[in-house]
């Protein structure tokens, strides 16, 4: 079952298209290159790991950035050999039998085939030898696809006691949305026909299923709240799973005052901070306050909207609790995420009330 799981995740990575999708996503990509090549300090001359090295471009960057040597993993059988092409096309490949020439430095570049969690069985290095450790591990809400425990994997195995992680923190943020974060108004008003029950269908879909789309900042009603960070130089396996409560408040500069919330977005950053890019920390913002990214955001529904107020109105106390005749000032929220235990998705479980 896991086995199968894996052969088709990996098999996904096996199409260019989707690394053609993560390369052309500006943000993220200039970020990493970013982060790798303007920090000299960190990159030259050190041992750097690739997990998950896809086309091998964060490979290509610590290369050009002066690394002593690279080694990229990648459990893709495909994407293992055409990183193996490019690096050598682009002659960065290090090549054994070549070494040693000083004159012709060949590449610094090792492409290894195989899941980071095989690596001893594959290369001829002393665990605790790497000096950075490189991965572009997000998914979707950050934690879709699970790929931050092979990063923790290969940071307890192959790292260097005090060495650097490339990003180092990943923090989750969520805001609530309005009526316009929602395809309700569309179908309201098709070519002057009402299609409204598509509409309803919709968000009670969206209720069960969390929607990766994006969400314009002017559809954001309350201000933002972090809800985890994660340190990826101390954290454990476990953190992945856990349970967050928050409270969300209407944004102060928002009008009108009162306001329907239909719904939370959820989005994540993550950053090479000062700890180890002490030249150039860099900040991967996929917020819809910032341009979107291929992660665009993670989008939950209520099943009802919530109506919410700033003014301290006097309200109709008969009516019920949230609705437009008795606003509310907060919502008071508990969110759950957890890996599920067979595949690479996750379960996350929202729970939204009104006070
Ligand atoms: N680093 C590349 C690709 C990122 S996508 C870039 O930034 O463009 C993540 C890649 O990691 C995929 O190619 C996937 O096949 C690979 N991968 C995921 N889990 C892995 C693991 N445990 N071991 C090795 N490779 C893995």
């Amino acid at each position: 079952e896991i086995k199968n799981v894996n052969d088709s995740y990996f098999g996904a990575y096996g199409s260019f298209g989707i690394h053609k999708e993560m390369i052309s996503d500006k943000i993220r990509t200039d970020a990493y290159r970013d982060a790798i090549t303007k920090n000299p300090s960190l990159l030259k001359h050190a041992t750097v790991l690739d997990v998950g090295c896809g086309t091998g471009i964060l490979s290509l960057f610590a290369a050009q950035a002066g690394a002593l040597k690279v080694i990229a993993v990648e459990a893709s059988e495909k994407m293992a050999s055409v990183a193996t092409q490019i690096a050598k096309d682009n002659g960065l490949l290090l090549e054994g039998n070549q070494a040693g020439d000083m004159e012709q430095p060949t590449g610094v570049i090792s492409v290894v085939h195989g899941m980071v969690e095989e690596l001893d069985n594959i290369i001829q290095a002393p665990p605790h030898s790497v000096d950075v450790l490189l991965s572009e591990w997000m998914g979707y809400c950050l934690l879709y696809e699970s790929m931050l425990s092979s990063v923790l994997y290969a940071r307890d195995r192959w790292l260097k006691p005090g060495g650097a992680i490339l990003p180092d923190t990943a923090t989750i943020f969520v805001a609530g949305f309005g009526r316009g974060g929602t395809s309700v108004p569309f179908w309201e008003n098709v070519y002057g026909f009402d299609m409204s029950c598509i509409g309803k269908e919709v968000v009670e879909d969206a209720s069960q299923n969390p929607i990766v789309d994006v969400v314009g900042s002017h559809d954001i009603v309350t201000d933002a709240v972090i809800i985890q960070t994660f340190d990826l130089v101390t954290m454990n396996q476990d953190e992945m799973d856990f349970t967050s409560t928050f409270e969300l408040k209407l944004k102060s500069d928002l009008e009108p005052q009162t306001t329907q919330c239909c719904g939370i977005v959820l989005w994540f950053e993550t950053a090479f901070t000062r700890r180890f890019c002490k030249e150039t920390p860099t900040v991967l913002s996929t917020s819809p306050y910032g341009p979107k990214t291929h992660w665009s955001q993670t989008i939950f529904t209520f099943r009802e909207p919530i109506t919410m107020t700033s003014l301290k109105s006097s309200t109709d106390k008969a009516a019920p609790v949230g609705t437009a005749r008795c606003p509310v000032t907060k919502l008071e929220s508990r969110i759950s995420i957890a890996r599920s235990s067979q595949h690479r998705s996750i379960d996350i479980s929202l729970e939204t009330s009104g006070i």
